[in-house]
């Protein structure tokens, strides 16, 4: 890792989103002179930035990205997080996906271009798809159904990764693109539908957990203080190829639901429901090439991540209705 983030004037696309949130008190932290984050609360939630607002160079800018807007003055990083995250949400918001990930990217990409700033595109795993390599290296091209359900974000996300790289060669644009492996910790809405929300309120309220398929599928879940870790020494490197960021350590569905019961001290039966459509069999990441370019990989474990998610989780009001998404499976 090169430098630090003092003094560098920094705009997050998506900084009242659950990850989005922890890189703004990060960078604030890291003495980032001015941190401006831009999202439009469509699942965020502008109470993950009450700590920072008056906060000096600290900004919180309500704007669709997926329309062209403007931050003056000099900038070092755009950071892109902007976009529906839970498969859940994005179902939901398609069509908003599909632009955010479009059009959203782009207008990033320009506001990098004219600052000459260096642009941090936050992929996914997603772009794997249902992964017929294990685990997964950045140079697996993936297994995504270009028409199924969950094609509105992995193909976004993918078209992303594409005109993010387009900007690279032909504009000269320096970018960094991290895929994201599935992350957790406080802020995570408590009704976004992923599994971390849904088990842990499940357990804190005593009701059974709903396992989606026979729970064979396994995932891969990193503490989202690990990831800023990654995010920020990918951004203060010069690595431009694709890196994945996440926690190696898989298990079955099942197995994570006994590790909330053990961890969160409650919780029913498992109860199963339907998997739903192209849902990934298998996710593991191999983080070699984060291992050996930014000397970076996970340092919490479950226990102790699901730990402090469980606090968090336990301050809240039950309610987890913000973000328009919120609203809008509150109303179905
Ligand atoms: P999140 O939903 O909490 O955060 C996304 C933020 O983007 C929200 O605050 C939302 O309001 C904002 N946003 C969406 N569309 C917007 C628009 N058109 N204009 C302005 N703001 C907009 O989700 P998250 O889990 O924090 O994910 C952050 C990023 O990381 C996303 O790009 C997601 O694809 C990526 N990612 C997350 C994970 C994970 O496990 N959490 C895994 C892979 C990739
Ligand atoms: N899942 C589940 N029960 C739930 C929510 C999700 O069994 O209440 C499963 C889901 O089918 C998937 C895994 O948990 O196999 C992770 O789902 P999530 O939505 O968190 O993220 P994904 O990795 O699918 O993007």
């Amino acid at each position: 890792m090169k430098g630090t983030f003092d003094a560098k004037r920094c705009v997050v696309m998506g900084g009242a989103g659950f990850i989005g949130s922890h890189l703004c008190e990060r960078l604030v932290a890291e003495g980032a002179a001015r941190v401006v984050s831009v999202d439009n609360l469509v699942t965020g939630n502008g109470a993950n930035l009450s700590g920072l607002l008056g906060r000096p160079g600290f900004e919180d800018v309500r704007a669709d990205v997926s329309e062209p807007f403007a931050v003056e003055g000099p900038l070092d990083y755009v950071f892109n997080l902007a976009s529906p995250a839970s498969p859940v949400d994005y179902h939901q918001l398609p069509l908003e996906t599909l632009r955010v990930g479009a059009r959203g990217t782009e207008h990033g990409l320009r506001l990098a271009e004219a600052a000459g700033a260096v642009f941090l595109q936050a992929s996914t795993s997603e772009v794997y798809g249902d992964p017929l390599v294990h685990p997964q290296r950045e140079d697996y091209w993936g297994n995504v159904n270009p028409v199924g359900p969950r094609a509105v974000y992995d193909e976004a996300k993918r078209y992303g990764e594409a005109l993010v790289s387009a900007y690279r060669r032909s504009r000269g644009l320096s970018v960094r693109i991290v895929r994201i492996f599935n992350t957790y910790g406080p802020r995570m809405r408590l009704n976004d539908g992923r599994v971390v929300p849904a088990f842990v309120t499940q357990a804190l309220a005593g009701e059974d957990f709903t396992v989606f398929g026979d729970g064979s599928q396994t995932r891969s879940f990193c503490f989202v203080h690990d990831l800023v870790e990654g995010l920020v020494r990918l951004a203060l490197s010069d690595v431009q190829d694709p890196v994945n960021l996440g926690n190696p350590d898989e298990m079955t569905i099942l197995q994570f639901a006994e590790a909330v019961r053990a961890a969160a001290g409650g919780g029913g039966r498992i109860v199963f429901r339907p998997l739903p459509e192209d849902d990934p069999q298998q996710r593991r990441p191999d983080i070699g090439r984060a291992r050996a370019l930014l000397g970076w990989e996970p340092r919490v474990g479950l226990t102790e991540g699901l730990a402090e998610t469980i606090v968090w989780f336990r301050k809240q009001d039950g309610s987890g209705r913000s973000g328009a998404a919120a609203r809008r499976l509150a109303a179905t």
